[in-house]
């Protein structure tokens, strides 16, 4: 907080392909900043997703930093790893600049000078309300629909095992406060590009079930012929949760450099954090995602491999609870 309070001009990174949280907790990080009469920038080196376009402030994001900006802080958001900046953040700046990590991954290796760190939270807008609180400025209005964003994508709309009562609780505060809860259901929640709901279309099409695992494909040639764009985050992982027979899920997306973005989820007593983890990337039991080699279907056996393990050695459930 006292790197906030001593900073003027502060610059907040988002992750790429940026989700709700991401961008629900920097804009509201921004308005509370503005309202002290701060000068923050934001950045994220992909452009918003529709559902997420209609927030304040959202049209103030940069995608490219310059090297020499003039900045005094900057401030990791949503990420647990300084690659997860897309680029954005320099190396030039480490001794610069202090580095302050709001996050709430539990593969989060407290990468910055100062950590907020929240690793069981339901989302960053958890640790980010509490920054926003302790700079003197009421989490309302704007504010608050900001971080209900960010609360309602990552728990899918209150439904995860990180939905607890403190969680509904802050919900609740934040509805009072002035927070739109009905106005994000429907404008970031419910609200599906027809572009996207065609490419599910496609992806489900070609959707396997095996040993308690559901999984699919999207190539290239596919998302071209949809018009599906790389930095387009089409939310497969969370959509393929849902299968009843599954224990774990994985959505496996072909990017233009070869690359797979896979993301995988898990039931409650299931944890494929430690699977993304080993493949270089991050995230939760329940949520963790990665991006690993191609051809495609390299990928897939490699990750299907290692999630067979995850089937085969449930975690114990007590534990597991976040
Ligand atoms: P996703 O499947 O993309 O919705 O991501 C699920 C969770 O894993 C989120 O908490 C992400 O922040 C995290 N995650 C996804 N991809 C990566 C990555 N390449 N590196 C680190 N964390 C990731
Ligand atoms: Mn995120
Ligand atoms: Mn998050």
């Amino acid at each position: 907080m006292t790197l906030l309070r001593k900073s003027d001009r502060p610059l907040l990174i988002a992750h790429p392909r940026p989700d709700g949280d991401a961008i629900g907790s920097t804009l509201a990080l921004r308005l509370a900043l503005v309202a002290v009469g701060k000068h923050p920038l934001v950045a994220c080196v992909d452009p918003l997703p529709a559902n997420l376009a209609y927030l304040p402030g959202a049209d103030s994001f940069l995608q490219e930093v310059p090297e020499d900006v003039d900045i005094d802080l900057v401030v990791a958001i949503d990420m647990s790893d300084l690659k997860r900046t897309g680029g954005i953040y320099r190396e030039s700046w480490r001794e610069r600049y202090p580095l302050l990590v709001i996050d709430h991954h539990e593969t989060n290796a407290a990468f910055g000078d100062v950590n907020l760190i929240l690793p069981h939270a339901a989302a960053t807008a958890m640790p980010m309300t509490d920054v926003i609180v302790g700079l003197g400025v009421a989490a309302q209005d704007e504010i608050a629909t900001c971080l209900l964003v960010g609360l309602l994508t990552d728990t899918r709309g209150l439904r995860t095992e990180t939905t607890t009562p403190e969680v509904l609780r802050a919900v609740g505060e934040l509805i009072e406060s002035g927070g739109d809860y009905h106005g994000v259901m429907q404008r970031t929640l419910d609200f599906v590009p027809y572009r996207t709901m065609r490419a599910w279309g496609v992806a489900l099409d070609r959707l396997r079930l095996e040993d308690s695992m559901a999984w699919t494909t999207l190539s290239r040639s596919l998302k071209e012929e949809l018009q599906i764009d790389d930095h387009y985050d089409l939310d497969l992982g969370n959509l393929l949760s849902r299968v009843a027979e599954a224990q774990v899920t994985a959505a496996f997306i072909e990017m233009r450099d070869g690359t797979i973005k896979v993301s995988m989820r898990s039931r409650p007593g299931y944890n494929v954090a430690t699977v993304a983890d080993a493949l270089g990337g991050g995230g939760h039991k329940a949520a963790a995602g990665c991006t690993v080699d191609g051809p495609l279907e390299t990928a897939v056996n490699r990750v299907l491999n290692l999630l067979r393990e995850v089937v085969r050695e449930p975690v114990d459930p007590v534990t597991s609870v976040p």
